[in-house]
C-alpha cells in the first residue's frame, strides 16, 4: 500500500477515523492549562507565537472529561475517547475484589490502544515525550522501538531512557539540557526542548507532547510566574511552526483558587461525615488526584468517589451529601458513569464534586499540607472542565460544534483547513 492509498483509507483506532499525514502532527497538551493563562501571558506581551496562532489559526475551547484529572484526560486524549473506554477514570481505584487501593499508571489496567500505536503499526513515525514518568507507560503502551519509528520517553527519568525500552538512548545529551527537577518548570520545557529536537531530527509523523501543571497549581494568570512559564511554552511552540509542524494546543483540565482568603485550603472533610452517617471508618473515600506526587496539591481536588457499606441507604447518604455547603453535584455510579461516560467497575456508590472555591479531603490528619508553599489552587471539578483547544491552522468545524480535549488527534489529522490559512 503507497502512502497516498494509506491517506485516503486512513486507519480506524477506538471506532473513529484517523488519516496519515503528509507533514508533521503535533498534539500538545499543556497540563493544568485554565483558558485565560495564554490570554494574560498575550496581554503582558510575552506570547507573541500564540497571538500568532490566535489570530490566524484557531482559538475554540473545548471541554475534558469528568474527573478534571491528569492520567483519565491524557488517556482519553490519546486514545480519542472517553474513560468508558480506556478505563483511566484515576490517578487510582479501589479494586472491590482484592479489597484494596490500586495505582492504575500500568498499562494492565488500559482497556484501549492509543492513536500513537494505531498510526505507528500502519507506517507512521511516531514520538510521544512526557514530564512525569507515571504516565509514559501508559501513553506509550503498545509502542514497538525495533521498527525505528517510535520514540518515547518522559522528562523525569530522560536519563535512564535508551533505544531498547524508548527507541532513543543519551537523551540529556540529544536534548541538550541537564536532567530536571520533578517539581520544577524545567521538566515542562524538558518536553518541548524534545519536541523541538524530535520534530529536526527524527522527524515524526506524528508526535504527542504532555507537560505538568506544577507552575498552574502555584501561579495564577497573569501572574509573572505564570507569564514566564508561557513565555517559555511560546518560544518553542514558534520554533515547532516555524520547523512546518501542524499544531494543536490544548490542555487535560482547566484549574482555580480552591482557598480561602486568609490563604489557607477550603476543604470539605468527608471521612467525619462518613463515620457519623454510616459508622466510623465503614465507607471508603477515594479521592483520585493522589498520586506520589503530591507536594503541590496536597491529594485534593474537587472530585471523590465513596464506596458504602452493605445496604446503605444510597439516595439517603446522596440526599445529606447534597445539604453540605460547597457540594456542587452529587451521583449515583450509575448516575455518574452515564453522565460522565466512566467505567462503572472503577467508581464507587456514589461520585461528589465539589464547587469552584472547594476542594474534598478524606480527613484532616490525612493530608500532609507541609508541601503547599502557595495558597491551593487545584482542579477535578466541573469548574475546571473548560479548555483551549488551539491551532497554528484554521479548524474546519463549525464553531457550534462542542469539541472535546480528546478531538484533539481527530482535529490535527482530519479537520485542518489546508490552504488559505496562513496569512
Ligand atoms: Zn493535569
Amino acid at each position: 500500500m503507497s502512502k497516498s492509498e494509506r491517506d485516503i483509507q486512513g486507519i480506524t483506532i477506538n471506532g473513529r477515523p484517523y488519516k496519515l499525514p503528509e507533514t508533521p502532527r503535533i498534539v500538545i497538551c499543556i497540563d493544568g492549562s485554565e483558558p485565560g493563562y495564554i490570554e494574560r501571558a498575550i496581554e503582558a506581551g510575552r506570547a507573541p507565537t500564540f497571538a500568532r496562532f490566535l489570530a490566524n489559526g484557531a482559538n475554540r475551547l473545548a471541554n475534558c472529561v469528568i474527573p478534571s484529572f491528569t492520567n483519565p484526560n491524557n488517556l482519553s486524549i490519546i486514545t480519542g475517547s472517553p474513560p468508558l473506554v480506556h478505563g483511566i477514570a484515576g490517578n487510582y481505584f479501589f479494586d472491590p475484589e482484592r479489597g484494596e487501593e490500586v495505582m492504575m499508571n500500568d498499562p494492565k489496567f488500559l482497556r484501549a490502544p492509543t492513536i500513537l500505536k494505531g498510526l505507528h503499526d500502519a507506517g507512521a513515525k511516531v514520538a510521544m515525550v512526557t514530564a512525569k514518568d507515571k504516565l509514559r507507560l501508559l501513553l506509550s503502551h503498545g509502542l514497538d522501538y525495533r521498527s525505528g519509528r517510535a520514540i518515547a520517553f518522559s522528562s523525569e527519568k530522560a536519563d535512564e531512557a535508551n533505544v531498547r525500552d524508548n527507541g532513543l538512548g543519551d537523551v540529556l545529551n540529544f536534548v541538550g539540557m541537564p536532567l530536571p527537577e520533578v517539581y520544577s518548570q524545567d521538566l515542562s520545557e524538558f518536553v518541548f526542548a524534545s519536541g523541538v529536537r524530535l520534530l529536526e531530527t527524527f522527524r515524526p509523523d506524528v508526535m504527542y507532547l504532555s507537560t505538568t501543571d506544577y507552575i498552574q497549581h502555584k501561579a495564577a494568570p497573569g501572574s509573572l510566574v505564570a507569564n514566564n512559564f508561557y513565555a517559555m511554552i511560546d518560544g518553542y511552540l514558534d520554533t515547532l511552526d516555524r520547523l512546518g509542524a501542524i499544531l494543536i494546543i490544548t490542555a487535560d483540565h482547566g484549574m482555580n483558587d480552591k482557598h480561602r482568603p486568609d490563604g489557607s485550603p477550603d476543604v470539605i472533610y468527608l471521612e467525619p461525615l462518613f463515620d457519623a452517617w454510616t459508622g466510623k471508618g465503614r465507607a471508603r473515600i477515594i479521592l483520585p488526584i493522589t498520586d506520589p506526587y503530591v507536594a503541590h496539591h496536597g491529594a485534593l481536588g474537587s472530585f471523590a468517589t465513596i464506596y458504602v457499606p452493605p445496604r446503605s441507604d444510597v439516595a439517603g447518604l446522596m440526599q445529606r451529601l447534597r445539604a453540605v455547603e460547597g457540594i456542587e453535584a452529587v451521583l449515583s455510579r450509575a448516575e455518574a458513569c452515564r453522565t460522565f461516560e466512566l467505567p462503572e467497575d472503577r467508581i464507587g456508590d456514589i461520585v461528589v464534586l465539589s464547587g469552584r472555591q472547594k476542594v474534598l479531603g478524606t480527613s484532616r490528619e490525612n493530608h500532609d499540607l507541609s508541601g503547599l508553599k502557595e495558597p491551593l489552587r487545584s482542579h477535578g471539578g466541573l469548574s475546571e472542565q473548560r479548555v483551549p483547544m488551539i491551532s497554528n491552522r484554521q479548524i474546519a468545524l463549525p464553531e457550534r460544534d462542542q469539541l472535546r480535549n480528546f478531538d484533539a488527534f481527530a482535529i490535527v489529522l482530519n479537520h485542518i483547513v489546508m490552504q488559505g490559512a496562513m496569512a
